[in-house]
């Protein structure tokens, strides 16, 4: 039963797996890590990732920078700075430049999320479906480890104006209270379950009290369960979150932890499978969700394994999504047509209880985009799409189609086939 320790760009030095690298090479790492958040710990380097094959493992990808991650401009200026140890103000307002033109919060979360409900906006709340309320704890803005890929890596950097968080459990309920049509409440980061479970309790608890029966589900987002899954086994009050998780589902309510799993070695270590067991012993559900990245999970055999390992611990496949287009997105992005190719593939090969997985799903600005396909209408090739939801209810569910483009990556690059499909095109 470790305790918890975390590498940062700070001390990769002593991570014992990198000892025989090259000055050079540390020093690009380092340079990567000045922009982009790196953070691991010993699970990972000591259970997930294969040093044997360093080059090629699917885990090292998900959680180490590469240089290829940054511009090439960008990382030789980063490089230098590094090189000639400047000061610290000089790397961290470089590193500030890069980041700002890196698109850190796609999809017009800060403007066109954060609900109002009057004069000022209403810290870490965003509301963009009707059912669904996200909540940022501020003490979970933080994870176990971070993964290169992360849409919402700003979060990590401290950069308050990059930065969602709300402190106070009682701006959530009162909003809730006032938006009755609200099911499901998502706490989510960050990872909350960095957060002690006194302290997550703080923020549970007060949705189990009389005058919200409205909200019926509520979901917790964490990778915890594949980086620090001793956070539900062995860690001191992990007891105690089982007890918490039991007293959320006595209130006659739903409790789900969708958990980021990209990669079904994560769940391999005896210690990944003990904390889904102690997870649904509580009455919980575990749902399995990733975004689809070049480099670690792009291929077919790795979601079968994936959905099929987790659905033999009784965890249900959820969403694929497209890699979002934030951070370094030319490194890990996947052709739509592609990405479509190995949901299908992957899900052809499921049992009907598998295929409660939905992908390839696209979060963009006016909702969820599922790719339905490619096919051939009218004399042409196309992408049929679908919202699985939307800011505007009237889109949700209805075929539309744009023309195939083997390249595109994401929503913007698309055009509508049909011109009566245009308002599908429309940012709400
Ligand atoms: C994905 C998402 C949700 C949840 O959508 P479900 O389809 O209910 O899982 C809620 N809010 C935002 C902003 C989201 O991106």
């Amino acid at each position: 039963m470790p305790a918890f320790r975390a590498y940062t760009a700070r001390n990769l030095h002593e991570i014992p797996q990198l000892a025989g690298r090259s000055a050079d090479d540390l020093l690009q790492l380092r340079a990567v890590a000045a922009v982009l958040p790196f953070r691991t710990n010993r699970h990972i380097t000591d259970e997930l990732i294969d040093w044997d094959d360093v080059e090629h493992d699917p885990i090292y990808r998900l959680i180490f920078p590469a240089p290829e991650m940054l511009d090439p401009a960008d990382l030789a200026t980063m490089t230098k700075l590094l090189r000639d140890d400047a000061p610290a103000e000089r790397v961290a307002a470089e590193a500030r430049d890069i980041r700002r033109r890196l698109n850190p919060h796609p999809g017009g979360q800060l403007s066109l999320n954060v609900p109002d409900d009057g004069d000022r906006p209403l810290d870490g709340l965003q509301h963009k479906y009707a059912e669904t309320v996200l909540f940022f704890p501020g003490p979970g803005q933080m994870c176990h480890a971070f993964c290169t890929y992360c849409f919402r890596w700003a979060q990590f950097v401290g950069d308050p104006d990059l930065r969602m968080a709300g402190n106070d459990p009682e701006v959530l309920c009162g909003y809730l209270r006032r938006h009755p049509e609200v099911t499901d409440v998502l706490i989510t980061g960050g990872d909350p379950m960095v957060m002690r479970t006194e302290v997550l309790a703080r923020y549970l608890e007060p949705l189990l009290a009389a005058g919200l029966e409205t909200v019926r589900t509520i979901r917790i987002g964490t990778k915890a369960v594949s980086h620090w899954p001793y956070r539900f086994v062995t860690d001191p009050d992990a007891d105690e979150l089982c007890r918490l998780f039991e007293r959320v589902v006595a209130s006659g309510r739903q409790l789900a932890v969708m958990a980021h799993y990209s990669h079904p070695r994560e769940l391999a270590p005896a210690v990944a499978g003990e904390a889904v067991r102690r997870i649904r012993a509580t009455g919980a559900s575990v749902y399995a969700q990733a975004p689809l990245i070049r480099g670690v999970n792009d291929d077919p055999e790795t979601w079968r394994r994936l959905w099929r390992t987790g659905l033999d611990l009784g965890v249900v496949p959820y969403y694929m999504f497209v890699e979002r287009d934030t951070g370094p997105r030319n490194y890990f992005e996947v052709p739509l047509a592609r990405g479509w190719q190995i949901f299908r593939e992957a899900w052809s090969q499921m049992s009907g209880l598998g295929r409660t997985a939905k992908g390839p799903v696209m979060s963009a600005t006016p909702g969820k985009v599922l790719v339905d396909g490619v096919t051939e209408a009218a004399g042409r090739r196309l992408f049929a799409l679908r919202y699985v939801q939307a800011r505007d209810p009237a889109l949700v569910g209805r075929p539309f189609f744009a023309d195939y483009d083997p390249e595109a990556t994401w929503f913007d690059q698309l055009t509508p086939a049909f011109g009566e499909h245009r308002e599908f095109f429309r940012p709400a």
